[in-house]
């Protein structure tokens, strides 16, 4: 058999710990056996960005920038212990971090859905991908406690001169919050949310609180339409997909009486808070995916959980563990089927699709990783990440 060749290359993002070592499991047992891979690789692991004073991660982004398509490994985002036992010059920020602030992008998490895994939530039998707009709100507020008696403004000092208001005026002690968030910001999360639903012809929801914030949420929502009534709507009608807007409240209860398959726009803040939620929901972390859409049209897939540092610790004594490869394999093939479609090369993404397909086989035949059997319906076969990655390949 041949194997199927790659026009352009991808950017490769190793990373750290139990999930470096999936990494090479899964290309060197699913994906090199069939696709002569062609990566530009970077070495995202600790030790590499410590060499490198972290110049590597900004090689990586750049990198994907220029090729369109990456695909990352979990890293390790040092803090206090990571200093001592990687004996760190300096406390690195997180690679996610600096990817996305060179790539300036919005991140959509989607479960991966397996017949026969329980979801808490029975009714959803389709994916809710959650996009978080990453930027501004809370966190990016400026706070500062009140000490006493006194009035609160909000000042704007302009161009033009100075605007003020009231905020409250303080009988005695209390509290202050001030948080902004910019045009281009917002209308580059709207943008890419509008192009992913697209992409993947799924209906879009926005929601916010404008009944009750009438200029900042306001400003959302009406960014939202402005651009969907000039960009999209013939697009999305064309697609037979729907732009939908509704209230907060309104999309939560909308969506645990949902059957899933749509996209879920969302502020920084609910975004943050909501996407834990349906992750859990929907029963596993490590069955959960993330891509990164940047408006200059790049994606960048990884899973969403991190390094497995648990599992490494028993892999370092000579275990053979059961780490579930499910969410690390589907950034693959993310990237090759983004890759394949970008190259016009269905041989590619057609491999995508039947790899996919063959590690949803394997595991409704009964064959799972540990985390997988807790949430399976019937009798099932836990076996080691290595022996699962063989199954997926001898089904392949
Ligand atoms: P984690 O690596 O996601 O693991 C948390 C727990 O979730 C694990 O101990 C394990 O539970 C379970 N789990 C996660 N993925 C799994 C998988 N594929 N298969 C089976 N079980 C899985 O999160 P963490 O322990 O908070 O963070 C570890 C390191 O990852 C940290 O250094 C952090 O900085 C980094 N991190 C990186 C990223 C990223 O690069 N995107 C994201 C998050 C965290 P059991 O131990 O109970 O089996
Ligand atoms: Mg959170």
């Amino acid at each position: 058999m041949s194997k199927i060749k790659m026009l352009n290359p991808i950017a490769e993002l190793d990373g750290d710990e139990m999930t470096r070592i999936l990494w090479k499991q899964i290309k060197e047992i699913v994906l090199e056996p069939f696709v002569d891979l062609n990566t530009e690789y970077y070495d995202l692991g600790l030790r590499e960005r410590d060499r490198t004073d972290d110049e590597i991660t900004k090689q990586a982004a750049e990198a994907i920038r220029r090729l369109g398509v990456g695909v990352k490994c979990a890293t390790i985002t040092p803090n206090a212990g990571r200093m001592t036992e990687y004996d760190l010059k300096r406390m690195y920020p997180s690679p996610n971090g600096t990817l996305r602030a060179m790539l300036d992008g919005t991140v959509f998490r989607s479960p991966i859905i397996v017949p026969g895994l329980k979801s808490y939530i029975p009714g959803w039998v389709k994916p809710i991908t959650v996009a978080r707009h990453a930027y501004g709100d809370v966190y990016k507020a400026v706070e500062m406690a009140v000490p006493g008696k006194g009035k609160a403004e909000l000042v704007f000092t302009g161009e033009d001169g100075v605007q003020r208001k009231t905020i409250y005026e303080f009988s005695g002690k209390g509290i202050l919050q001030g948080m902004h968030n910019r045009l281009d910001s917002i209308e580059s999360f709207a943008r890419s949310c509008f192009e992913y639903a697209l992409d993947t012809r799924q209906d879009l929801w926005f929601s916010s609180k404008d009944t009750i914030s009438k200029i900042y949420d306001e400003t959302f929502r009406e960014t939202f339409q402005r651009l969907y009534d000039s960009e999209y709507k013939s697009r999305y009608e064309a697609a037979g997909i729907t732009y939908f807007y509704t209230l907060i409240d309104d999309a939560v209860a909308r969506c645990v009486k949902s059957q899933g398959g749509f996209v879920w726009a969302m502020k920084n803040y609910d975004g943050d808070v909501l996407s834990d939620m349906i992750s859990s929901a929907f029963g596993s972390l490590a069955l959960m995916t993330s891509v990164l859409v940047c408006p200059g049209g790049q994606y960048e897939y990884e899973a969403a959980h991190g390094t497995v540092t648990r599992h490494y610790y028993r892999y370092l004594k000579g275990e053979k563990t059961s780490t579930n490869p499910m969410a690390t394999l589907f950034a693959w093939t993310g990237a090759l089927r983004k890759r394949g479609e970008k190259d016009g090369n269905a041989d590619l993404a057609s491999f995508a699709d039947r790899l996919e397909k063959a590690a949803i086989d394997t595991i409704v035949s009964g064959t799972v990783t540990g985390d997988m059997a807790a949430l399976y319906n019937g009798a099932c076969t836990v076996v080691d990440s290595e022996s699962f990655l063989k199954a997926i390949a001898e089904k392949l």
